[in-house]
């Protein structure tokens, strides 16, 4: 068995150990260091397993920095500021964003730019894109290595990558779900004593029959809190996208993707990408509890129209080949459509005080 079998290696964890939850399976998985899925695998575009929204088109990361420079007008233009990429993938996000704000050079002298990626080989690769932007990254494993001062922070499918733990619903509650192993000594669901506490349910979960799933994410509430913790006291925004739901209800989102199909989560441990839905409400309700301002979420699509998504298509496009209008016009489909990613992808924003946040609607409450 050579390190680089983590099937091998996880089995024989289970076989020592006992079963393992969903969170550790997942962790292992996505982040082993010799062969988990995002320390080793080429795993974005077409030659990867999935396409995120900045690897669609330049449209996301630019339209995302021209709400990075509001967001930094409204904050009083500070001199210095902390600008944060949550696992930032290959730089695209951020080299588009960086481009657009570099419209306002003010903004670009302020800005201290830290990476969060626990992936050396991915860092590099961010590092690399990022030569030409003229700021120079540093890179950190978690929010506590990022100075103090004013924040603002972006994160695209990071919070679908953080582990979640699964409960089943069983006639003597919900029970944690683990891996193990079957007689064949394949890997496969089974059941723990770990039992989700009554302030975990919602509401959904009295009506739901026995066998149903329901996730629970302490790893991404955790880091919404201690953002919210940040912003709170720093000032600041922070501006989550991701795919999930606003409202929690039992269901399994946990799901693998290899080369564009889905696959079974036990068949490619480390070779797959594994991810779930986010659980938006706890993760405003993390940041709230934190003293920070949630702002309503928005869909992808009205996030990025509001931003004006057509307006920046038309001028890309100008003076372009019928072929490259095409494919800018296929990109706004494909970003901003309800039957792609424009209503799965919802958009969650921070701050520290309610005053209006362009493009989202006041927090409730006001
Ligand atoms: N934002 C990028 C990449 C999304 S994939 C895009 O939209 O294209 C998830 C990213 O988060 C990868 O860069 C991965 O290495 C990183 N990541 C996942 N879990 C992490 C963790 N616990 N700490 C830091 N980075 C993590």
């Amino acid at each position: 068995m050579t390190k680089s079998d983590l099937k091998a290696r996880i089995k024989q964890r289970i076989a020592a150990q006992g079963p393992m939850t969903v969170a550790d399976y997942m962790a292992t998985c996505l982040g082993d260091p010799q062969a988990g899925y995002y320390t080793t695998r080429q795993v974005f575009g077409r030659e990867g397993d999935f396409t995120t929204a900045p690897e669609v088109s330049q449209m996301f990361g630019e339209l995302i920095g021209a709400f990075c420079l509001q967001a930094w007008e409204r904050m009083g233009s500070p001199g210095s500021f902390q600008l944060v990429e949550l696992g930032p993938g290959r730089g695209t996000l951020m080299s588009d964003l960086l481009r657009t704000a570099a419209l306002r050079p003010a903004f670009l002298e302020a800005a201290e730019l830290t990476l969060v990626e626990m992936s050396p080989k991915l860092r590099k690769q961010q590092a690399k894109k990022l030569e030409k932007s003229g700021l120079q990254p540093r890179f950190a494993e978690g929010l506590d290595q990022i100075e103090s001062g004013p924040l603002i922070v972006v994160a695209n499918e990071f919070f679908d990558a953080l582990p979640i733990h699964q409960f089943v619903k069983t006639a003597s509650g919900w029970l944690e779900r683990l891996v193990g192993l079957d007689d064949a000594a394949n890997l496969g669901f089974g059941l723990g004593t770990a039992r989700l506490s009554d302030d975990d349910l919602p509401r959904s979960a009295a009506l739901a029959p026995d066998g149903s799933i329901l996730e629970t994410q302490p790893a991404a509430n955790a880091i919404a809190e201690e953002i919210g913790t940040r912003i709170a006291k720093d000032g600041g925004c922070a501006l989550f996208v991701d795919y999930g739901y606003l409202q929690p209800a039992p269901g399994d989102t946990l799901q693998a993707l290899y080369k564009h199909s889905y696959d079974d989560v036990f068949a490619r441990p480390g070779e797959a990408d594994l991810t779930t839905h986010v659980n938006f409400e706890a993760l405003a309700a993390a940041a709230t509890r934190a003293g920070a301002i949630a702002f309503p979420p928005l869909d992808q699509g009205e996030f990025l129209l509001r931003l004006g998504l057509l307006e920046r298509a038309g001028a890309l496009g100008t003076g372009k080949s019928h072929l490259q209008q095409e494919g800018i016009r296929d990109a706004v489909e494909r970003l901003a459509a309800p039957n792609q990613m424009g209503q799965l992808f919802k958009v969650l924003a921070l701050s520290n005080t309610p005053a209006p946040l362009s493009p989202f609607d006041e927090p409730s409450g006001r």
